[in-house]
């Protein structure tokens, strides 16, 4: 019987109540490697009470003090990063170096959120009437969730529950069964810099642990990211409830690439944006817009490219990219190859013929291409969420910025060009919440926030920056008068004041 990844509360390890547990795959090899506690509502009120009881501690512990337990947990994490990469890249399949490079932008939000004293300061206002000042207070919510997806297991939750924790909250961690070991990684780390127990816990599990917790009345907002069906289900759920949420979903990122561009540049550019992490990003391109005769030149240079990529597991040295991260989800993107190919599109690259040596049960599927896809297609209509590009040729820039903003989904886009003015308009008139010039994946700094647009957020909030504080705080206004000796008179108390 192989090791099984447990469920975390008040500062320990726990085995699920339920006794269910569910398989954990290496993607590499297809072989079951460990197994996943599966949660059930018992569970989950079990977790939700220990965050709930640590809550009354923690959220008045002054914030310089919460703020020193992240920033020695940014260091345990520098410390532990290559063994968090080693996990990732075990259970989700990407190489190692792009593993790394994920935990270094979930440690940057670390650090965002060691900066909390200044973060959650409010604003002051002397004299707001005669002898009246005012000011504002960001306190924390209580009880805070995050459900997330596989494809980032420690930046998406370190999006979330190091501003939440930061701020006074305490926190429950729904992470991915398919790759559940990092997140007990990151609870011990947390425990080993310092955070009482109780306030940050883990439920693995599915979506009775969702259901659970989106029902669960102490819980006070709901932080989710994941595909766009889901994300619905989850803002509607929770907001019924009463819950403060954001529901992050999926995408189809389109790069527009202008007649003016340095083809070589873009080329490159996108491949690696389509084909990196094997196109499980959110933030991946898929949709690749040629504007004005520069298809043949361009598509020949990213076949040229991404056919070159060494497709091997994420472990091996010189690897570019590694598999998809289940047999059902590989077959899945190679059923859209086949549906594109009998659409119509020109397959130019064919992934599926790849074979790597020695992983004949791995979840492999090579760099592909299709050219001459139009909008109709089911290629481009869907987010694949493999390492499929789509190119679109259309003849100017109006009907690039068209083709992108009737698109249902609006994370993030990017542009090609060597003209400012082309940039500019782009900029302004894209329908998108994240937008890269001559950047392919513009994945906004910890000190910005994170967030798509249309059906890639539900809520009104981005993750963290500033949005992510006042997501996981609500503001209270004080206005305030110490009158010396007699109460001024002179205006009725039945009217309304004008303070002037
Ligand atoms: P998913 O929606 O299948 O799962 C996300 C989370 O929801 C997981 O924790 C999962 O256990 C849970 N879940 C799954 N089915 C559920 C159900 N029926 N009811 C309740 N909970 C359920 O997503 P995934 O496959 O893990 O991740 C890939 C998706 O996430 C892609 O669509 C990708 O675009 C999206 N994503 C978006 C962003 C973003 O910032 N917008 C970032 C990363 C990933």
């Amino acid at each position: 019987m192989t090791e099984t990844v447990n469920l975390w509360m008040d500062g320990a390890r726990r085995p699920a109540r339920s006794g269910r547990v569910g398989e954990v795959t290496n993607p590499a090899t297809g072989q079951v490697i460990r197994h996943v506690a599966m949660a059930d509502a018992g569970d989950v009120d079990a977790a939700v009470r220990s965050a709930s009881a640590a809550f009354g501690e923690w959220g008045t512990t002054p914030p310089l003090r919460r703020a020193r337990v992240m920033a020695r947990f940014k260091e345990l994490i520098e410390a532990h990063r290559d063994t968090l990469a080693r996990l990732i890249t075990e259970e989700h399949g990407k190489t190692l170096p792009d593993a790394q490079g994920e935990v270094q932008r979930g440690l940057e939000v670390v650090e965002f959120a060691s900066g909390v004293p200044h973060l959650q300061k409010g604003e002051h206002a002397e004299d707001v009437g005669r002898g009246i000042d005012c000011h504002s207070r960001l306190q924390p919510l209580g009880v805070c969730v995050g459900i997330t997806p596989f494809n980032f297991p420690v930046m998406v939750p370190c999006w979330m529950f190091p501003v939440a924790s930061a701020c006074g909250n305490t926190f429950v961690l729904k992470p991915s069964e398919k790759d559940p070991s990092a997140s007990l990684l990151l609870a011990e780390l947390l425990r080993e810099a310092g955070l009482p127990d109780g306030v940050f816990n883990v439920v693995q599990g599915d979506k009775v642990a969702v259901d659970a917790l989106l029902a669960h009345p102490q819980v006070k907002a709901v932080s989710f990211v994941g595909s766009t069906p889901i994300a619905r289900h989850v803002y509607e759920t929770a907001a019924r409830g009463g819950k403060r949420v954001q529901a992050l979903g999926g995408a189809k990122n389109h790069a527009v690439v202008m007649p003016d561009a340095d083809l070589d540049f873009a080329a490159d550019a996108i491949a690696g944006a389509g084909y990196g992490s094997a196109g499980e990003r959110c933030m991946a391109i898929s949709a690749v817009v040629a504007v004005g005769g520069i298809g043949d030149a361009l598509v020949e240079r990213i076949a040229h490219i991404g056919g070159r990529y060494k497709v091997a597991r994420g472990d091996e040295p010189g690897a570019d990219m590694g598999p998809l991260v289940s047999k059902a989800h590989r077959d899945r993107v190679r059923g859209y190859v086949d549906s594109g190919e009998a659409e119509g599109a020109a397959l130019v690259l064919d992934g599926r013929r790849l074979q790597v040596p020695g992983h004949e049960e791995g979840f492999f599927l090579g760099p592909t291409l299709f050219d001459h896809v139009n909008p109709e297609m089911s290629i481009y209509r869907d987010e694949i969420f493999g390492p499929v590009l789509s190119v679109v040729r259309v003849d100017t820039l109006d009907e690039a910025i068209g083709l992108v903003n009737r698109n249902p989904f609006g994370n993030g886009t990017a542009i090609f060009t060597a003209s400012g003015a082309a940039a500019r308009r782009f900029q302004n008139e894209i329908e998108v919440g994240m937008v890269g010039v001559n950047v392919p994946i513009p994945v906004p700094m910890a000190f910005f926030s994170f967030g798509g647009w249309k059906q890639s957020l539900f809520g009104d909030l981005h993750v963290h920056g500033m949005e992510g504080v006042a997501f996981y705080t609500r503001t209270k206004v004080i206005t305030e008068r110490w009158p010396e000796g007699q109460i001024p008179q002179g205006t009725r108390s039945t009217v309304m004041p004008t303070h002037g």
